[in-house]
């Protein structure tokens, strides 16, 4: 693609990733507040964050460093917007009433969701964030992305 069509679409697909990331995260082990004195969650924090650092060592050895952080950025734009700007600001206006606060619906993740509940393959997924076994899941998500990342890659060196 040439550069300015393959940019906004790296900004797009990164930015529409994220709602579909979010709601396929309903089965995964993801407890929406940290459990620090639970050796399972920290060991998997821990895990997830060594494939994470292991990527960006990957996606640097490769030299598609700027590629990655740049769909990376746009894949996360919505947690900065609404975990790091609006809910706060909510917050803070609402005197710490976190009810009213979804209510508004201001959020990305108000559409995301709608999107869990209601929309399949989403709603027909159990909701494991509690559960232990919900690191499968997420572990096979991991390897899924990572062959169609590494195939996509291999695909387009070959002339
Ligand atoms: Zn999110």
């Amino acid at each position: 693609m040439p550069f300015p069509l393959a940019l906004g679409f790296t900004i797009l697909f990164a930015f529409l990733s994220h709602f579909v990331v979010d709601s396929f995260a309903k089965v995964t082990y993801h407890t929406p507040e940290p459990h620090r004195d639970d050796k399972f969650w920290v060991t998997w924090g821990i895990v997830s964050t060594i494939i994470t650092i292991a990527l960006v060592i990957w996606v640097l050895i490769i030299g598609m460093f700027w590629f990655f952080f740049l769909g990376g950025f746009f894949s996360v734009l919505v947690d900065i917007v609404d975990w790091g700007i609006l809910r706060p600001y909510q917050n803070k206006k609402n005197k710490g009433d976190q009810k009213s606060i979804w209510e508004q619906g201001y959020f990305f993740h108000t559409v995301i969701d709608i999107i869990r509940e209601k929309v399949p393959p989403f709603s027909w997924l159990p909701n494991w964030n509690y559960e232990r076994k919900g690191v499968v899941p997420e572990i096979i998500i991991i390897i899924i992305l990572w062959i169609l990342v590494a195939t996509l890659l291999i695909s387009f060196s070959v002339p």
